[in-house]
């Protein structure tokens, strides 16, 4: 499902589950042990913008029914995903 020994999904996964207001974006239920999901099922694709959280309910749909269409997020919390991409290819130099 996913490569969770990458230092970069590592650094991401909780920053990713805050900008979601630590709530799995189908079920929107605040939940401990949210699981952090590669949207387009590539693993080492570790872009801020291609990561979600998802209980473990919705985790094992989604990969289920191959679905892709997840993000949620609005244009604010967009743009700062995208600068922590900036700042992920700098301190990982990638
Ligand atoms: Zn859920
Ligand atoms: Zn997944």
């Amino acid at each position: 499902m996913s490569n969770h020994q990458d230092p970069v999904f590592k650094f991401l996964k909780p920053l990713i589950i805050y900008a979601y207001h630590g709530e799995c974006i189908l079920c929107r239920a605040p939940r401990s042990g949210l699981h952090v999901h590669h949207v387009d099922f590539n693993s080492s694709n570790n872009s801020a913008l291609n990561l979600v959280p998802l209980c473990n309910k919705h985790h094992k749909f989604v990969h289920t029914h191959s679905v892709t269409r997840l993000h949620v997020l609005d244009y604010k919390n967009m743009i700062i995903l995208s600068d922590l991409n900036d700042f992920i290819r700098e301190y990982f130099n990638i």
